[in-house]
């Protein structure tokens, strides 16, 4: 008698998105499990030592707002904290930190073990439990277990990044592996294709891992962080929290450059050893030489990988060339010449399943109660694996409560126009985030993303009373100090009678510059009391700045802000068209063969969506907006 257990949702995974998963769902007040290979690699970095960066800050902060834990738990470990284009507007500015490796695995595991109805387990996950339904829709009922144990649960997140039919590339050898060091999921990969759903075989690599005591650190310019760092979580009120370390800036020597050319071809994507596709924003040190043949340098950067340890990370240099290449490659640079390599890098290819197979919510299209979040959907980075992570958790817990599910447009987040990419336009190699993939940047700022999303946090139950207090708290104070700015005039000078607020659209004028002008009112008022405490530092606290600038640039940007409200009310207004399930494409004359199949593979739900599917004309949009009138009125008969 197989032995069986029951629980309201399973996460399969504990990596960035399976964390967020579990971690809402038992918030949410259900009964979670979440399974994985091994419970010392919960969160485990599988390459570089950072969270954030370009465009990935805004999904942290998202997250955050949200209710995740990924700032949270970045913030308590970060070891190098340095807020990006902060030369370029404030659309653009993102928040990036180091992070202690080891420690992150520590934090992340010590915040899933304190959530009630959590429940994380040691096994491998090796099928999925499935009853049929109606009409030949299916619906899953729960997972197997290597050991045989048969887990219930009325939803399930599977989210296991580049586990499935994982194959490791180094040089000519390869094999099987999850990661380096951890088995592959070759048995739930298996299973997986038996449900039939389309797949792609992506690649990812990682570069080689030095011991820094090996190194010449004179030799390389030193980055530290920002004297005042920018935390990622709202709720943060601290950082930095450990001893703070800087990076080293290192460049590769006409020597290096030779060495690659000469063995490229034993490189496992240049040998046509590797069928997967790899990501173009993260390519290979040998990619680089391929694709900027005249490019006599290139920038790399020296990372610590810990505080309790030597070992350094080489951001930019990830290579699948042999071993002994990767040595000589790594000896040609004044500094390393006497490195000793800890790890060599390598590629590995994953199957990933096609996001189109899956609806907004995350949900399987095809089988009931099936969610799939992270790298499996064909995604790169923790970033990008931990608000599908979150949001797959949500509606798995919605789905068990019964309640509706929930999604993010493109102009709520960063998270809605990564999904809404992923199941419109699927994705053939790994998908990464860059803020020109935003339409509404001005809108979707690193500062605001708690007025934007942490009602709806709320609203789900992921948000508790005091993170509520403090964001209605903040929200009150930026009110306030926009209708201060709006009402408070110069009494002399040449721009006396101006507002402040009039002052400040000048792009020469700051908030900082004016705020002698203004902070005695802010101290008559009680709801700046925390605010006005820190005015007495001769350096602002950085919660402090963050909340000037974020109202600094709605002043600033009014204008350019408005436009866009304009232009969300209309991607709103098509967002609110549905595309009825029961629509039939293959009946609408006018739309060629090859639209009609993208459509119904696609399947989009509203017009908003259909309009955004690759090939799909506005043309054809208006004609599904006039057959789903024709094929309603047959229903309706
Ligand atoms: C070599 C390499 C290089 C990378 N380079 C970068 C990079 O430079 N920057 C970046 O942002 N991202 C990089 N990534 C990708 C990054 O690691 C992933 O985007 C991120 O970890 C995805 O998170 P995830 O939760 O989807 O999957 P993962 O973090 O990979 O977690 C998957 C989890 O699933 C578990 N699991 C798998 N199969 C089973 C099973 N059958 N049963 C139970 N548990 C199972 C595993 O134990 C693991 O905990 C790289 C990944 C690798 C492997």
């Amino acid at each position: 008698m197989a032995f069986t257990e029951q629980f309201d949702v399973l996460v399969v995974g504990a990596g960035h998105a399976g964390c967020e998963a579990a971690m809402a769902a038992a918030r949410m007040g259900l009964r979670t499990a979440l399974f994985t290979l091994n419970l010392d690699l919960i969160a485990q970095m599988s390459c570089n030592p950072a969270i954030g960066g370009i465009a990935k800050g805004h999904l942290v902060r998202e997250v955050d707002a949200l209710g995740g834990v990924m700032g949270e738990v970045a913030d308590a470990v970060g070891i190098q904290f340095r807020l990006l284009n902060t030369s370029r507007g404030p659309a653009v500015w993102s928040p990036r930190a180091q992070c202690d490796k080891a420690l992150y695995r520590v934090k992340m595991r010590e915040v899933l073990e304190g959530q009630p109805n959590l429940f994380i387990k040691q096994a491998e996950v090796v099928d999925v439990v499935l009853e049929d339904i109606a009409d030949g829709a299916r619906r899953i009922t729960g997972i197997r277990l290597r050991d045989s144990r048969i887990v219930h649960a009325g939803a399930v997140v599977i989210t296991t990044g580049t586990f499935l039919n994982g194959l490791i590339h180094c040089g000519e050898e390869r094999y099987t592996a999850g990661r380096s060091g951890e088995p592959a999921s070759v048995l739930l990969g298996e299973a997986l294709k038996r449900l039939g759903l389309r797949e792609c075989r992506l690649k990812t690599g990682t570069p080689p891992r030095l011991d820094g005591r090996t190194i010449d650190w004179s030799r390389f310019d030193e980055q530290p962080g920002d004297a005042d760092p920018t935390p990622f979580s709202f709720r943060t009120k601290t950082v930095p929290q450990l001893r703070q370390v800087s990076c080293h800036i290192a460049y590769t020597t006409p020597e290096t450059l030779e060495i690659i050319r000469q063995n490229v071809h034993r490189s496992a994507m240049y040998s046509g050893q590797i069928e997967g596709i790899g990501p173009r924003y993260c390519p290979s040190i040998e990619d680089k030489i391929v694709k900027f043949p005249d490019k006599t340098q290139h920038q790399f950067f020296l990372e610590p990988e810990g505080l309790n340890t030597h070992e350094v990370y080489i951001n930019g240099m990830s290579t699948s060339l042999p071993m002994e290449v990767q040595a000589a490659m790594v000896h040609s640079i004044p500094g390393l010449e006497m490195a000793e390599m800890l790890r060599p890098g390598y590629a590995i290819e994953y199957d990933a399943i096609d996001p189109t197979e899956l609806d907004r919510s995350l949900k399987v299209k095809s089988i009931d109660g099936l969610y799939l979040a992270g790298q499996i959907n064909g995604t790169s980075g923790y970033e990008e694996a931990a608000c599908q992570g979150l949001m797959a958790g949500i509606n798995a817990a919605l789905k068990v409560k019964g309640e509706a599910p929930f999604w993010l447009d493109r102009a709520d987040g960063y998270t809605g126009i990564l999904i809404d990419d992923l199941i419109s336009k699927g994705t053939n190699e790994p998908y990464r985030m860059f803020t020109s993939r935003a339409e509404f940047r001005l809108h979707l700022r690193i500062d605001n993303a708690d007025r934007r999303l942490t009602p709806k946090g709320r609203t789900l139950g992921l948000i508790g009373d005091e993170a509520w207090a403090d964001y209605e708290a903040k929200q009150a104070r930026m009110v306030a100090l926009e209708k201060l700015l709006a009402t408070e005039r110069l009494r002399e000078g040449e721009n006396k009678g101006q507002t402040l607020a009039q002052l400040l659209k000048r792009p020469e004028v700051t908030i900082d510059q004016l705020l002698p002008l203004f902070q005695d009112k802010l101290r008559e008022d009680d709801r700046f009391a925390a605010m006005t405490a820190g005015l007495r530092d001769e350096a602002l606290p950085s919660w402090v700045r963050n909340e000037l600038k974020s109202v600094e640039t709605e002043i600033k940007f009014s204008g350019y802000l408005d436009q866009q409200r304009r232009n969300i009310e209309k991607l709103k207004k098509a967002e609110e068209r549905s595309i009825p399930e029961w629509f039939d494409y293959t009946q609408v004359s006018g739309l060629s063969r090859e639209m009609k199949e993208k459509l119904g593979r696609v399947r989009p739900a509203t017009i908003g969506q259909a309009s955004r599917i690759p090939g799909v004309t506005p043309a054809a949009v208006s004609l599904i907006n006039i057959y789903i009138e024709i094929q309603g009125r047959k229903q309706a008969v």
